[in-house]
């Protein structure tokens, strides 16, 4: 890959504590690989100090977001919702995410992971701000809740997506992105095939790091650097240059999170 091309990580846990002995040297090994943003998605309040706190030492290279993740709602949203909604009036952030529905892991909750997301989206549309949206197991439910609130005006990306042809068009009927990130590598993988009929204009590219990393690192630790691997699988299905990947996605994220 040539040196000029420039990248945006547009989903990274690079808080996350897999990281704390060298982010340093993560965030350099990722600038020498041409990243120059890294979005941070929130988790929770457990979560967030270490955010904000990595947000802080890299302030024109990190951004964070603010919102409740759909594994971390619970039985009581109240407080959580709470300091959401706060901390979107007290300082700016990038984007309210990660939001969503998630119900892989846990039903348990499924009404208050739908409160959780109606309310952060209405806030994202509040603050004027676009959502970044976790979905599993619960794409045709996600889609329709998005559906429900846009006005136009709702604007985001659903975060590492893996779904169907049919699917990928409703997001981007909705006028949404495609967050494209290690599963695009995987071997037997149906993206590639769903990802060729879909514009560049509706991609961004992500890696989800310390989760999902691709080929050749599965099974290891992902970091911000490896996005070039998900860029270059990705100039091979579109059939266009690497640096071509770089430039569209790059100018799509920016124009997200502006
Ligand atoms: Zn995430």
């Amino acid at each position: 890959m040539n040196y000029h091309m420039e990248l945006i990580d547009t989903h990274c846990h690079l808080y996350a504590p897999e990281f704390a002995e060298d982010i340093d040297n993560i965030i350099q090994r990722a600038r020498f690989a041409g990243v120059v943003r890294f979005y941070l998605p929130a988790i929770d309040m457990e979560s967030e100090k270490d955010m904000l706190d990595l947000e802080k030492r890299y302030p024109d290279i990190c951004f964070a977001m603010q919102g409740l993740h759909p594994s971390s709602v619970k039985a009581d949203i109240k407080d959580a919702l709470k300091h959401v909604e706060e901390s979107l009036s007290q300082k700016k952030f990038a984007a309210v995410g990660e939001i969503g529905l998630d119900f892989y892991w846990d039903r348990s909750f499924e009404k208050e992971q739908y409160r959780a997301f109606h309310q952060q989206i209405e806030w994202a549309l509040h603050f004027d701000l676009p959502i970044v949206i976790h979905s599993r197991d619960s794409i045709e439910q996600t889609i329709s809740v998005v559906r429900k609130h846009q006005n136009g005006k709702l604007r985001g990306i659903f975060h590492c997506f893996n779904e169907g042809e049919h699917q990928a068009d409703e997001i981007v009927s909705l006028g949404f992105y495609l967050g494209i990130g290690g599963t695009l590598t995987y071997k037997n993988s149906k993206l590639p095939g769903v990802i060729k009929n879909i514009g560049m204009e509706n991609i961004v590219l992500e890696t989800d790091a310390p989760y999902l990393p691709p080929v050749p690192f599965r099974g290891k630790r992902n970091e911000s650097s490896y996005i070039v691997y998900v860029a270059e699988k990705m100039a091979e299905i579109k059939e266009i240059s690497p640096d071509e990947v770089a430039r569209i996605t790059t100018a799509n994220a920016l124009k997200i999170f502006s």
